[in-house]
């Protein structure tokens, strides 16, 4: 298949009307989508990405207007969008339109990407976006547009060149559909900014009724995030002893806050290649860069990406979330 790579919303816009299927970037990871009401075209990014069929879509919007004419918005839903919209955050409505993707579903994921340039594509298609992220199902998803390419070049109708993402984590989000709302997914807008709106905010680690994992949303039963490499989360004194000891194992990556004595001390075990070692300051710095590690990691043939503890700073839930699934699924 040919695809059509630009940065011309208005080319790409054409492809989601004609029913085509879109790679795109937003401030959270990249999106494979498709237009909410082409079930067919829908169906397809299943298909490409082997996502299991009954994991639902979120629907991206370029307004909340767009959000109200095919939900029910609450009072406290409007204040969440108003307040973190457009942002990283998902919420989980009550559907007003039954002909919106997925149909069978009386529930619809929506949010509003930030970049101005996706939401122009958006309200260029005439109809919100119906998008998982672009990846494989169970991998990790993609935060850079030469990954993008690799993967979808040939694959999907159009990839959409506009700024990568910058959060590098997927959206945190909320079920707003019964009483009490539930963290569906944590992300970079965490639970104590959701609590300020949702003093009874549920956090859903397992709900078990008669010992049975009831997940709150379809994708909670999924494995999520993890790269092929096995993946070994330690805190933060294991990780540089582990460093050190293991640091010249050329099969082994590395990410942190911190490799022990400083890397240019003239001791052998801290020569190592920095494409397999990633200093990071923050937790936003470590989760903007995750997924792009774990993808180089992979590209590379690393066989056990070690990672150190998120800091007790803003920033960690999300991060933990990830960096958590991507070791349990070892
Ligand atoms: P992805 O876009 O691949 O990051 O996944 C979207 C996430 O939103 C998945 O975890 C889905 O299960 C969840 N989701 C989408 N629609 C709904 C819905 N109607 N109810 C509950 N969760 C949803
Ligand atoms: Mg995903």
């Amino acid at each position: 298949m040919k695809t059509l790579i630009s940065s011309d919303v208005r080319l790409l816009a054409d492809l989601i009307r004609k029913g085509g299927v879109v790679v795109f970037p937003t401030e959270t990871v990249f999106g494979i989508g498709a237009s909410s009401f082409n079930e067919e075209a829908c169906k397809r990014i299943y298909k490409i990405k082997g996502r299991p069929s009954d994991n639902p879509l979120i629907a991206h919007f370029s307004s909340i207007e767009g959000i109200k004419s095919v939900c029910e918005v609450s009072e406290v839903a409007e204040r969440l969008l108003c307040e973190f919209a457009p942002g990283p955050i998902t919420l989980v409505l009550p559907k007003k339109n039954p002909n919106i993707f997925p149909k069978e579903m009386p529930t619809l994921a929506v949010r509003i990407p930030k970049n101005p340039v996706i939401r122009e594509w958006i309200e260029e298609c005439g109809s919100p976006i119906s998008a998982p992220s672009a990846n494989l199902s169970g991998r990790p998803s993609l935060t850079r547009m030469t990954d993008a390419l690799r993967y979808f070049d040939g694959i999907v109708d159009g990839i959409l060149v506009a700024e990568e993402p910058n959060l590098g984590i997927e959206s945190t989000v909320v079920g707003l559909y019964e009483d009490p709302p539930v963290l569906l997914r944590p992300g970079s807008i965490e639970s104590d900014q959701l609590k300020l709106f949702l003093p009874n905010l549920v956090l859903p680690n397992v709900i078990t009724k008669s010992g049975e994992f009831i997940p709150p949303s379809p994708g909670m039963k999924y494995k999520h995030y993890s790269p092929q490499a096995h993946v070994k989360l330690l805190p933060s004194e294991t990780f540089v002893s582990e460093f050190l000891q293991c640091g010249k194992d050329s099969k082994t990556a590395w990410i942190g806050f911190s490799f022990g004595p400083t890397v240019d001390d003239d001791k052998p075990t801290h020569k190592i290649d920095p494409i397999r070692m990633k200093l990071v300051s923050s937790n936003w710095e470590y989760s903007s860069a995750l997924y792009a590690f774990f993808e180089s990691c992979d590209q590379l043939g690393m066989e056990t990406i070690y990672c150190e503890e998120p800091r007790e700073k803003s920033g960690k839930e999300g991060l933990l979330n990830r960096l958590q699934k991507a070791s349990e699924a070892n």
